[in-house]
């Protein structure tokens, strides 16, 4: 047995830790700031005033005015607010949406529930790098499209998609356009006053933020039917007392990123992220990368290893501190290969050996060496015994 020597954490795209100042600003909130923001008295004023500054940091983080953000519990949430809440708001002006076949299963099955109660649901094909191509976007739009859902950056590829484009194409048709930012935001600069988004879906513990809190950027004007009926909350598109302290730890989270941004800190790990993509497709004979090589997150390397199989793989790396994934958080555990490998065009063969590497701001120039140094034996011995050909 190998000694555990070091703990790496790799999966950032499933989720950050807390950053220790969003900690410091929640904590309040759960103890002597506990007031509802919706009460009149000297509790509840804190505790909105609070809120209102979190929709300020949140806002600024995308350029977006703060009252063209409302918190959710979540990106799937704020998904399936924006999706659902414009498919009833437009269902007389017509009934088709268009998305694409690598979007996170919080926009696809939405779009698959939506197909069931009676919308008609286009699913773009992606190229090999996992790029939706604006003329497919031209082809598909038609009188009765009433919404264009497509996802900023791809959360098991790492692709970022050509989002200016394919949302000029949707302003061109006057289609509402809506983004699934949750990987992006935080990590690439986005600015809604330039891009034409009329909505977009962030979460709070993909940036250094708890889990349980999103936000939906919906512009101004643009009108969608609430999905959750209660007390009136966030202009009455989401009823329910606020996640106040969620809500102030996703605000201080998002400031920070803000931050890092203007500090362009993202580009150190970019650096990481190719030493770390070079390395092994230097040190591993048959593997390839996965998803776009340039256009791609900053913090996201994914590769694809022949002859073994991804979950083997992670048991491994696990077994020496190493935290990594095969795919998405929601699909690992089950056999099928990720719905995003194969529509890339990978044979499931290739897709079974599939893992995702990503890093997070404190990443450091040690944690890929030790990667780089293990993975290539992990890999190796894997083969060794490998049911799927080669050297088995
Ligand atoms: C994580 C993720 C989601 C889901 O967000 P939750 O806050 O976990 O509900 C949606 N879309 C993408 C692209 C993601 O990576």
């Amino acid at each position: 047995m190998q000694t555990m020597n070091r703990f790496v954490y790799l999966d950032h795209s499933a989720t950050t830790p807390v950053d220790q100042k969003v900690l410091e600003a929640m904590l309040p909130f759960f103890s002597m700031d506990f007031g509802n923001p919706n009460s009149l008295h000297a509790w509840g004023r804190k505790a909105r005033q609070a809120v209102d500054q979190a929709r300020d940091e949140v806002s600024r983080l995308i350029n977006a005015e703060p009252s063209e953000i409302i918190f959710t519990g979540g990106g799937s949430e704020a998904d399936n607010i924006a999706i659902k809440g414009v498919a009833l708001a437009k269902k007389d002006k017509g009934r088709h949406i268009i998305t694409s076949a690598i979007e996170h299963h919080a926009v696809l099955d939405t779009c698959k529930w939506l197909e069931k109660e009676g919308f008609d649901i286009t699913i773009l094909p992606v190229d090999e790098y996992g790029t939706i191509r604006p003329e497919e976007l031209r082809k598909a739009i038609r009188p009765d499209t009433i919404l264009v859902t497509i996802h900023f950056a791809n959360n098991e590829i790492g692709t970022v998609q050509p989002i200016e484009q394919l949302g000029n194409i949707c302003r061109e048709q006057d289609v509402l356009f809506h983004t699934d930012a949750v990987q992006a935001a935080g990590h690439i600069p986005i600015d809604v006053k330039k891009l034409p988004i009329d909505l977009m879906t962030m979460a709070a513990h993909k940036m250094y933020g708890p889990k349980g809190v999103g936000a939906l950027y919906i512009k101004k004007g643009v009108k969608i039917v609430p999905l959750i009926h209660g007390g009136g909350q966030e202009r009455g598109l989401r009823s329910g007392t606020e996640n106040t302290a969620g809500i102030v730890g996703f605000g201080k989270a998002a400031a920070l990123a803000s931050d890092r941004l203007a500090k362009g800190e993202p580009e150190k790990e970019r650096n990481l992220r190719d030493r770390l993509i070079d390395g092994i497709l230097e040190k591993i004979e048959d593997a390839m990368l996965t998803g776009h090589r340039t256009e791609r997150l900053p913090f996201h390397a994914s590769f694809c290893f022949h002859y073994i199989e991804g979950e083997s793989l992670l048991l491994r790396l696990d077994a020496l501190g190493i935290g990594a994934s095969s795919g998405s958080a929601c699909t690992s555990g089950s056999l099928e290969p990720s719905h995003v490998l194969l529509a890339i065009g990978l044979p499931h063969e290739i897709a079974h050996g599939s893992l995702r590497l990503t890093l997070g701001k404190d990443t450091s120039e040690e944690d890929i060496d030790y990667v780089l140094e293990n993975l290539p034996k992990v890999v190796e011995s894997l083969r060794v015994m490998s049911p799927y050909g080669k050297r088995g």
